[in-house]
């Protein structure tokens, strides 16, 4: 690499040592990649996906072999009854609102168990005013906060044996929190005392960012239904864009009302070239997902080895394949994105500052050179300007061009310490 990276020499010291000490941790990511390779494979004979599925439909979308290939291949990974895997869903946002209009009706309640959901929920339910919130049209919302990193699971009992909950939002991944991401264990608990309190509430899942970093997904634990981003894990670097849904067969219906209409549902929505990127994205996430996981770790390991605070640690077990950096000033953060923006494929000499951006309450800087439009399965850094300067940097298409963006960002930092 030496030949085409000018770095420090104690970036490059510091690079190996990491590389180094992190094989095992490296050894555990590659094990769960094997898993899950074979279960994608498994899910493509199961489901005899051909060529035929790369043909997609236009107009309506009736009938669209590809289409409905895919979503059996995903019902079969899940392990749930049904999916809806569609690139009318513009990204994981979209899947969630969706997902909450389709199943909430007026008068119902909402209670999300991991404190504030993620940025761009908050106008959807009604947290911030808008007209077209789930608020408006009367659907109610209640929070419970984590403690600890973990459920607050008395303070979720006795909710439960108190009100009548319709749908209860478990968001696993930490969003712009700072906040541990929820492992599968935790879930199960809390899934299994939700069913014995409240069997009738749906427990839906935010996965966005967990999918394929372990060997078992939220429907195997009793999770009712399942919504995520394309432009995630499962896209793999070739969705273009999109959002999925699994779980129950009557709610993921709901929902395909809801993104389409009622009386079509899930029989229309052309796919319009996008079956055969979903496929190969697909067949590439494991793969990817642990390039992302082996970047997040080398960059929590250098990080901290700067001092600063890195979390997760880089030899603690993960749930999301997200890292987040406190920096503690705005300097230090907008020079690691920099780096971050330098070492990517797309756009390596532009410099990313921060803005406004819709559905973000403080402004954001975000460096991402991807080859879909704010993709975050690519590697990509970003943080609201707000304290205490916390960078959130996640994915990695592959782990050597990966690495590069975190290399060239780190150095950054060791130069400005240097004085040069
Ligand atoms: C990214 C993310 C979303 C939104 O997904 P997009 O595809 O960016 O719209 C929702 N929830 C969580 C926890 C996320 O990390």
């Amino acid at each position: 690499m030496k030949e085409f990276l000018e770095l420090n020499e104690k970036t490059w010291l510091l690079y190996e040592e990491a590389n180094d000490e992190l094989q095992s941790i490296f050894q555990d990511i590659d094990d769960i990649c094997e898993y899950n390779s074979a279960k994608v494979m498994n899910a493509f004979f199961i489901n005899h996906i051909n060529e035929s599925h790369f043909h997609s439909t236009t107009g309506y979308g009736y009938g669209d072999l590809g289409r409905e290939a895919i979503e059996n291949v995903y019902a079969t990974i899940f392990k749930a009854e049904s999916a809806l895997v569609r690139n009318q869903f513009i990204s994981g946002s979209h899947a969630l609102c969706k997902t909450l209009f389709g199943l909430l009706r007026p008068h119902d309640l909402m209670l999300s168990i991991t404190g504030l959901p993620y940025d761009t929920l908050h106008e959807v339910i009604g947290i911030v005013d808008n007209e077209s919130s789930l608020k408006s049209f009367g659907i109610s919302y209640d929070q419970i906060d984590l403690i600890n990193d973990d459920f607050d699971y008395d303070q979720i009992e006795k909710y439960l044996k108190t009100h009548s909950v319709k749908l209860i939002e478990i968001q696993r991944s930490r969003g712009y929190a700072t906040r541990k991401s929820l492992d599968i264990e935790k879930c199960e608990k809390v899934i299994s005392l939700i069913k014995k309190v409240s069997p009738k509430t749906i427990v839906m899942i935010d996965n966005c960012y967990c999918e394929f970093v372990s060997k078992v997904e939220p429907i195997q634990i009793g999770a009712d239904i399942v919504v995520g981003s394309l432009i995630k894990n499962l896209g793999g670097g070739f969705a273009q864009n999109g959002g999925y849904v699994v779980g129950k067969k009557e709610l993921v219906q709901l929902v395909a009302e809801a993104l389409t209409l009622p009386g079509e549902g899930s029989e229309v929505g052309p796919s319009l070239g996008a079956n055969r990127q979903f496929l190969q994205g697909l067949f590439f996430a494991p793969s990817v997902v642990a390039s992302a996981l082996k970047t997040s770790v080398i960059a929590s390991y250098m990080l901290k080895s700067l001092d600063f605070d890195v979390d997760p640690d880089p030899f603690e077990s993960r749930s999301d394949i997200v890292e987040t950096i406190r920096f503690g000033n705005e300097e230090d953060l907008i020079r690691y994105c920099e780096g971050i923006q330098a070492g990517s494929p797309i756009d390596s000499y532009v410099t990313p500052v921060p803005v406004d951006m819709p559905g973000y309450k403080d402004q954001v800087i975000m460096a991402a050179g991807a080859f879909v439009q704010g993709s975050s399965i690519e590697l990509s850094c970003d943080g609201p300007i707000r304290e205490p300067y916390i960078a959130y940097q996640q994915g990695g298409l592959t782990f050597d061009t990966a690495k590069i963006g975190v290399l060239k960002a780190v150095d950054k930092i060791i130069k400005e310490r240097e004085g040069k």
